[in-house]
């Protein structure tokens, strides 16, 4: 095969403990899993618990990666740039309408991660009934430190996870605080689609998202799966 020009590089996450790293084919994201975040973001309570998931998409090369601090440059286009802690998990195995009881056996482990989000494009576009693309998916959207795997450190199904911004503790929720767990997240998105190895899908955020700012510096951890820092530049 000759391709007209040099393939974009396949993106791809440190593996705690391996020299190995795992190579990412698409990223999902739920929106509102945790009922306080819905809340904050004006969801009705019904909506906060009864629904059943949903979904959106970043592209795979919309990833930062890294064991360090990670650099991330602000977006354009937006003056409202906000950060949502999220545990993400990575799929080693792929399927289709997946029981939720079998679920556990496509993980490969997991991740901290950060959903940042241009707010004020994500309202506008919700507002008007239009894609959230611009809003989620856009240049060094999907930020996620070095995978855990489950082999070594199991499926954490609760502990904390949070987000401090310059030392200012701004998020602090559970993992078992989510409306919908992994396994029913899961099943739910491989009946809409052929789940594959190397998917990420991030889980959700809890409350306290807010705006970022260059200069900021992030801190954010998931008990059982790790810590990540970055730095807005
Ligand atoms: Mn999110």
């Amino acid at each position: 095969m000759k391709y007209a020009f040099l393939p974009h590089p396949i993106p791809s996450l440190p593996i705690a403990g391996s020299d190995q790293r795992f190579p990412v084919r698409r990223i999902f994201c739920v929106g509102r899993n945790y009922a306080e975040h819905a809340r904050e973001m004006g969801a009705s309570d019904q909506a906060a618990g009864l629904e059943p998931p949903f979904f959106f998409m970043k592209p795979g090369d919309a990833l930062v990666s890294g064991s360090g601090e990670l650099s991330i440059a602000y977006p354009p286009i937006t003056k409202n740039l906000h950060h949502e802690v999220e545990m993400v998990v990575a799929l080693g195995a792929g399927g289709v309408n997946v029981a939720a009881e079998a679920a556990h056996k496509l993980i490969f482990g997991y991740a901290v991660g950060l959903d940042l989000t241009r707010r004020d494009i994500q309202g506008k576009a919700k507002e008007k009934g239009h894609p959230w693309d611009m809003g989620k998916g856009f240049d060094q959207s999907a930020v996620a430190g070095e995978i855990r795997p489950a082999a070594l450190a199991g499926h954490p199904g609760q502990g904390r996870i949070w987000l401090s911004v310059n030392g200012e503790l701004r998020q602090d929720g559970d993992l078992s605080d989510m409306m919908w767990k992994v396994a029913d997240i899961i099943a739910n998105l491989s009946t809409s689609v052929r789940l594959e190895a190397g998917d990420l899908i991030y889980t959700g955020t809890p409350a306290g998202v807010g705006p970022i700012v260059p200069g900021d510096r992030l801190e954010a951890g998931v008990d059982g799966v790790g810590t990540l820092r970055a730095r807005i530049v």
